[in-house]
């Protein structure tokens, strides 16, 4: 197993199989910076299957057991069971996730589950049709998502995790209808402190919503009790004590979580990059297309993993992340790498 400069390992491991996306929502891709005919990477600039497949081995060798799909949105790539079968032929991978918007989940779940894939997390940030459809850059449809939601249930998909990024002054007024619409033990909702990432969601701090401030709320009307996490979950866990399941929170911003952080992202054009901001990232694909051996490419992985002190959230400063000054941080953007 490779640690880094803080003794963190390389356990997980995001690979974003495609950079574009068919919404466009306000906190990752907004509509403005990326409009209908934005020109996203063309299929040969991204990763193969075949160079995801043989980097994925790769990483393994290096102690990855957790991949997780992201994009983008990887249901754009409709031959993903292929790869997804691939991968759960590797025997080291204890769990093989996939993150979507749910779009093409209906039809898409059954190969899905019967390529192997372990388990499924869907973005959803309101159940108000409206207010769905405007986070969404004016692109999605929540009866369609819902519909996906049932599809994959049927398949044996539970429990789905439900990704909420909360946004003050945006869906922070419904977070209980959330709640009380997933309280049940086939669904865990995962609320996400709005984050600073890439460098042109103009976000600001006024703007989250601290976990702690939604535990309260959701406390008045359900106690909740703390659940013990693994290392490396960026959720803190929390059980209904009346056993309706349970909810998470993913609190970079108020409680960052750098310290256990074991995550790598391969993003779609074969970067390997060791942060959700990181600026730049080890460019994988010029070696594999440059006839490096499996060696040399394990060496590289191996030596940028080591040097690795990225601890970006818990370094999160005024001008780090005002993303108005020209102080900002270069940040890859959050689509390329999938969150
Ligand atoms: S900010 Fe970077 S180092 Fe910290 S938890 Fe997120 S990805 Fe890991």
């Amino acid at each position: 197993m490779v640690t880094d400069i803080f003794k963190r390992p390389l356990q997980a491991l995001r690979i974003s199989v495609i950079d574009a996306c068919n919404f466009r929502c306000n906190y990752c891709m907004p509509e403005n910076e990326y409009p209908r005919n934005y020109k996203f990477l063309k299929k040969k600039e991204r990763l193969g299957f075949p160079e995801i497949l043989r980097l994925t081995r790769l990483f393994v060798e290096l102690g990855v057991d957790k991949v997780r799909l992201t994009g983008g949105e990887p249901l754009l790539c409709r031959d993903l069971p292929e790869l997804v079968k691939e991968l759960a032929q590797i025997p080291q991978i204890m769990d093989l996730s996939l993150t979507t918007n749910g779009w093409f989940l209906a039809e898409q779940a059954k190969a899905l589950k019967e390529a192997g894939l372990n388990r499924l997390t869907i973005s959803l940030d309101s159940l108000n049709p409206e207010l769905f459809r405007k986070i969404s850059g004016g692109k999605g449809t929540l009866e369609k998502i819902l519909k996906g939601l049932q599809v994959a249930r049927e398949m044996g998909f539970t429990p789905l995790k439900i990704n909420v990024v909360v946004q003050r002054g945006i869906n922070d007024s419904e977070l209980l209808h959330l709640v009380e619409y997933f309280r049940r033990p086939e669904y865990i909702v995962r609320f996400i402190e709005y984050m600073d990432v890439g460098t042109l969601n103009g976000w600001r701090l006024d703007q989250v919503v601290p976990s702690q401030e939604i535990i309260t709320q959701i406390e008045k009307k359900h106690p909740l009790e703390p659940i013990g996490g693994n290392y490396g979950e960026v959720a803190k866990r929390y059980r209904y004590l009346d056993g309706q399941g349970e909810v998470g929170f993913i609190s970079s911003v108020s409680q960052p979580f750098c310290g256990s952080c074991n995550r790598a992202r391969l993003s779609a054009e074969g970067k390997f990059y060791t942060c959700l901001f990181a600026s730049q990232g080890l460019d994988l694909q010029k070696l594999l297309r440059e006839g490096a051996s499996d060696a040399e490419i394990l060496q590289s992985i191996r030596k940028c993993w080591q040097s690795r002190e990225d601890r970006y959230s818990e370094e999160r400063t005024d001008q780090s992340s005002d993303q108005s000054s020209d102080q900002v941080k270069p940040k890859v953007e959050m689509y390329h790498i999938g969150g």
